[in-house]
C-alpha cells in the first residue's frame, strides 16, 4: 500500500510573517489527518524559519530546487543538497516545469540533480510533464518517457529513482485553473508506472506518483481516487491553510 503524499510548492511566495501564519494554520488542522505524508516547500530563505516552526510536528520540509554539484564550492547563488539536509529538509523538488521552461534545465541536468539529491540523503520529487502543444500533437508519452529515461538509464539514476517520488504535472494545467480530468491524469500515471516496471516491478509497485496542476479542494478527491494517483503536488492552493488541509483530507484513506 503506497502512503499518499500531499506536498505544497510555495514557489516565490511569502514573507517571515506569512510563513509563520500559514504553518500555524496548517498545524491546526493536522490532528485529523491520519495517513498522509504532508510536505511543505517554502523558498530557500524561509527554510530555517520553517524548520524551527515544524520541529515538533509531523509536517516534513522540502526545498524547491538544488545545485547539481554536491557539497560546497564556487557556485554563486546555488544551494547544495547537503545544505538542504543541514536545514532539516527531507525532500527536494527537481525538474519542476518552471525550472525546465523558464531556466532551461535539460533532462540531463534534472537527472543529475536527482542523483545528487539522493546521494545527499534527500528524497527527490522528480517532476515530469508535457507542454500543451506536445499534448495536442500526441507526444505526451514520448515527452514524459524521455524525461523519465534520463534518470532510469544510468545505474546512479536508477538508484536515485528507487528512493524518489514522481510528480506528473502537465504544464498546461499548472497555475492555469485547467485541471487534467481524472481519466487524463490516470492515463499518464499508468504509463509512468509501466515505464518504471520495465526497470523493476518492485520499483513500479512502490513508487508514489503525485499529480500536480490546479489541484483544489473541489477536485482533489476525484483525482486521488484514481488507481495510480498517490497524492498531489500543490502550487496555488498550498498557500491557503484551509485549502491545503482540505486537499490533505481528500488524500487521507
Ligand atoms: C505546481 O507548480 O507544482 C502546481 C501544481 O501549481 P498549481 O497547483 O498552482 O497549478
Amino acid at each position: 500500500m503506497r502512503r499518499p503524499i500531499v506536498a505544497g510548492n510555495w514557489k516565490m511566495h511569502g514573507s517571515r510573517a506569512t510563513v509563520s501564519d500559514l504553518l500555524a494554520g496548517i498545524q491546526e488542522g493536522m490532528a485529523v489527518i491520519r495517513n498522509v505524508e504532508v510536505i511543505v516547500c517554502p523558498p530557500f530563505v524561509y527554510l530555517d524559519q520553517a524548520a524551527s516552526l515544524l520541529s515538533e510536528t509531523p509536517i516534513a520540509l522540502g526545498g524547491q530546487n538544488l545545485c547539481q554539484v554536491p557539497g560546497q564550492g564556487a557556485y554563486t547563488g546555488e544551494i547544495s543538497g547537503d545544505m538542504l539536509r543541514d536545514l532539516g529538509c527531507g525532500f527536494v523538488i527537481v525538474g519542476h516545469s518552471e525550472r525546465r521552461n523558464i531556466y532551461g534545465e535539460s533532462d540531463d541536468l534534472v537527472a543529475a540533480k536527482a542523483i545528487v539529491a539522493h546521494q545527499a540523503g534527500l528524497i527527490p520529487v522528480f517532476c515530469v510533464g508535457e507542454l500543451l502543444e506536445e499534448r495536442e500533437s500526441g507526444e505526451t508519452e514520448k515527452v514524459v518517457g524521455r524525461q523519465l529515461d534520463a534518470l532510469l538509464e544510468t545505474d546512479e539514476g536508477l538508484a536515485a529513482m528507487q528512493h524518489s517520488v514522481i510528480a506528473y504535472e502537465p504544464v498546461w494545467a499548472i497555475g492555469t485553473g485547467k485541471t487534467a480530468t481524472p481519466e487524463q491524469a490516470q492515463e499518464v500515471h499508468a504509463f509512468i508506472r509501466q515505464r518504471l516496471a520495465q526497470a523493476s516491478r518492485d520499483l513500479a509497485e512502490k513508487t508514489r506518483i503525485l499529480y500536480g496542476g490546479s489541484v483544489k479542494p473541489g477536485n482533489a478527491a476525484e483525482l486521488f481516487g484514481m488507481a495510480d494517483i498517490d497524492g498531489g503536488l500543490i502550487g496555488g492552493a498550498s498557500l491557503k491553510a484551509a485549502d491545503f488541509l482540505a486537499i490533505c483530507r481528500a488524500a487521507d484513506s
